[in-house]
């Protein structure tokens, strides 16, 4: 039987960086690229739908969902776990898609481990002066977590060396295109299935 073959893509990037409108542009103009849908403590904003932007869960859902081995890889951001439920990702995969994966840097670092072929694209704000700005705009979070938001911002920011692309987030439409000629790009058969090893 053929072997089939998907991309593994990794997009990080300070929260407020524009990640979900960015994800939304190019999910409209390529529209067999597949969104993983993480799991998140994290309480809804008011704008999110659950399961839609995450599955919202209690920390005893998460933990038994860690427990049965379904969860790829995990992460604290904040005071919140966020994690990356596995079946799915690898029936896309064996399916053949490209599956784009939201996560943090902690988490990409685990899964460029388990899978070395995948592609890693940190979005940078055009400074962290633009950054705070978005956020304190966006209006989401209190004054503390936008703090705590920022702090993380400055680590993620200095990791994003260890990233395969990085994408400066000015204008949407045009860093959407970036990130698209960058998967368009990927060789073809660089994604093996079977180097997955968790
Ligand atoms: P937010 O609370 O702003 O939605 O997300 C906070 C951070 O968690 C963001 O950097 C986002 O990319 C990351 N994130 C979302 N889902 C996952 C996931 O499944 N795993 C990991 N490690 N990080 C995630």
């Amino acid at each position: 039987m053929e072997q089939k073959k998907g991309k593994l893509i990794l997009f990080s990037g300070p929260s407020g960086v524009g990640k979900d409108t960015l994800l939304d542009i190019l999910l409209r103009k390529d529209p067999t690229l597949q969104k993983s849908i993480s799991i998140t403590t994290r309480l809804k904003r008011e704008n999110e739908h659950d399961g839609v932007d995450y599955y919202f869960i209690t920390p005893d859902d998460f933990e038994a969902m860690l427990d049965s081995g379904d969860v790829l890889e995990f992460a604290k951001y904040g005071k919140n776990l966020y994690g990356t439920p596995k079946k799915p990702v690898d029936k896309w995969l064996s399916e053949g898609k490209t599956v784009i994966l939201k996560i943090e840097v902690q988490g990409a670092a685990k899964i460029k481990k388990m899978y070395p072929l995948s592609t890693a694209i940190f979005i940078m704000p055009p400074s962290l002066e633009i950054l705070e700005h978005r956020l304190r705009c966006r209006g989401t979070e209190d004054e503390d977590d936008l703090v705590r938001r920022l702090e993380i911002a400055r680590g993620e920011i200095e990791k994003s060396r260890g990233y395969d692309y990085i994408v400066i987030n000015d204008d949407l439409e045009s860093a959407a295109d970036e990130v698209l000629d960058i998967i368009e790009k990927i060789d073809k058969g660089g994604f093996i299935l079977c180097s997955i090893r968790i």
